[in-house]
Parts: structure tokens; sequence; C-alpha cells
């Protein structure tokens, strides 16, 4: 079985960023900037925000997070968002998720301008990955078709089966593999036959939230299976794939961690300096 190193593979496209990042800065006179918003003191978040931080160092992207409290109101939390909104050295916002009780993050997500939203959650950057236009992408699935890509690992004609439906991976996955013209199915908690579904298909994403969902009895021979699950568990952090068992049955997977999780910060690096260019090119 192939194993589809997204560590190494974040590490590659890292290295790209990093000669694209100091020949702009080079050109336009600043480097490229990040805003990360950390609400409360959620202990995995916090992890998070230092992993993207340390990433972007690497690449030559200035970044700064903005730590608030998690009783702040939700208007002053509004403004923070405005006033980055305004400010032409920042090319991204990204709020960290989740939010503390009592915010309303789709309201915060909708302030954010399109035009920074490195995370590609602002109805106007769905609505166009909808359409199949140019947009800012949400990063867990633009980094898994990047990986895809990486490998030479082509979904035209195939059967795909995506497991999970959230606005953050599932739904907008499954819109990027059927604009690379795949036969797209996707599954959810309300499915009612999930095995056989899972069982027809050449390629399977996994983004249930579940250790071992997925298992071996499960998957055709052959197929190709992407894990982005992440399951903080006794044992360290697992997937939702039986990765073991998967062994002698998948032609390709993912491990985890050193998957998904790398290529979507690789991604969001990806954005922030897509989102730069699209800024200084429109002074
Ligand atoms: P979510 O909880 O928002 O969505 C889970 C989805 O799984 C839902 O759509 C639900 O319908 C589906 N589901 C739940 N139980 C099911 C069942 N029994 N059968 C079929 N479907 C079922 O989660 P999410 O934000 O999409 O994240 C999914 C997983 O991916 C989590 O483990 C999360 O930590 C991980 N994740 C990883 C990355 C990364 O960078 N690798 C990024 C985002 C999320």
């Amino acid at each position: 079985m192939l194993i589809l190193d997204g560590k190494m593979t974040a590490a590659t496209i890292r290295g790209e960023l990093r000669g694209q990042a100091a020949a702009l800065r080079a050109r336009h006179g600043r480097a490229p900037g990040l805003v990360v918003i950390l609400v409360g003191d959620n202990p995995a978040s916090q992890i998070y925000v230092r992993n993207k931080e340390r990433a972007c160092e690497d690449v030559g992207i200035a970044s700064r997070c903005i730590r608030l409290p998690a009783d702040i109101p939700q208007a002053q939390l509004e403004d923070t968002i405005l006033i980055l909104n305004r400010d032409p050295d920042i090319d991204g916002i990204l709020l960290q998720l989740p939010l503390p009780k009592g915010l309303d993050s789709q309201r915060c997500l909708e302030l954010i301008d399109p035009s920074k939203d490195v995370d590609g959650f602002h109805p106007m950057n769905m609505g166009r990955l909808t359409l199949g236009l140019p947009c800012l992408r949400s990063c867990t699935p633009a980094g898994i078709m990047s990986l895809l890509a990486r490998y030479d690992l082509n979904v035209a004609g195939k059967k795909v089966v995506v497991i999970g439906r959230s606005n953050i991976v599932g739904k907008p996955l499954a819109l990027m593999l059927l604009q690379k013209n795949a036969t797209v199915t996707i599954c959810h908690s309300k499915t009612n036959d999930l095995r056989s579904e899972v069982s027809g298909a050449d390629f399977v994403f996994a983004a249930v939230g579940i250790p071992k969902f997925v298992t071996a009895d499960m998957v055709k021979p052959g197929a190709v299976v992407i894990d982005v699950g992440i399951n903080r568990t006794e044992r360290g952090l697992v997937g939702d794939c039986d990765f073991a068992g998967l062994q002698g049955v998948a032609s390709a997977m993912t491990p985890v961690p050193g998957g998904v999780g790398p290529m979507t910060i690789a991604q969001l690096l990806v954005n922030t300096l897509d989102a730069y260019v699209e800024h200084v090119s429109g002074c």
C-alpha cells in the first residue's frame, strides 16, 4: 500500500511558497500578512494556532495572533474583524473555531472580507466554489485535492464516497471532487446503508470524527482511502479509518498524523499568498 505522505508533501509545498513569497515581497515591498483571531483558551485551538504561526514564519508570511477573552461581547469581536478588513497590510483573516459559547461564529465569518477569507468559509467563497468559479477554498478539502494531484491520483470518472457533510470538510470536498469529474456520493449520519455505498467506491474520504469508523471489510480492494479524522484518544491522535486493517486492502492511504493535517496548514499558506497576490495586483 502506498502511503500518501502529507507531511513530506506539505514540506515540498512550503519550500515552493518560500521562494514565491520572497520574490513577491521584493517586488511589492511588503510581506503577505495573516492574522489569526483566537478567542478564549481552548487548548486544542492554542496548538493549532501555534502550528499555523510557525508555518507562516517558515515561508515568510508575517503572521500575528490577536488573543481575545472568552467573555468578549459579540459587538467587540465584530469590530475587531471590521478593523482588520480595512488594514492594507493584512491579506488573510482567520477566526479560529470553535468560538466560546454565546458568540455567533456564522455572523463573524460572514463579516470577514471575502478577499481575506483564507479559510474559505464565507458564503461568497462557498457560493463561488459551488458555481465552479475561482475563490478562496476551504483549507482541508483543498489540501486533500492538492495531495491527490501531487500523487497523480485522478478521480475523473471514478466512484468516490465522502463520509461527512460538514461545511468545512464534507460539503466543499464533495464539490471539489465533482469539479474534477468524479461521480460523488455524500454519506452522513442519516445514510441508510453506508456499508454498501462505501463498498463500491474507488476513493473513500472519511470525515466523521469516530476512530476506526472505516474498516477493511467495508472497502473495495484497491480503493484509495483518505482519512480526514483527528481523534484524541489514550493512544494519541488517530484518524477515522482502521489504518492497520486497511493495509492489505487499500492501494493508497493517508496516515494520521502526517496525512491530511499538514496539507491543511500548507493550503492556508497557499490561500494567504493567493489573497496577497490579489490585493497587491488590485492596488
Ligand atoms: P463534524 O462533526 O462537523 O461532521 C461530522 C460528519 O460526520 C457529519 O456530517 C455527520 O453527518 C457525519 N457522521 C457522524 N456520524 C456518522 C455515522 N455514524 N455515519 C455516517 N456519517 C456520520 O466534523 P468535521 O468538522 O467535518 O470533522 C470531521 C473529522 O475531521 C473530525 O475528526 C475532525 O477533527 C477532522 N478534521 C480534520 C482536519 C484536518 O486538518 N485533518 C480538519 C477539519 C476536521
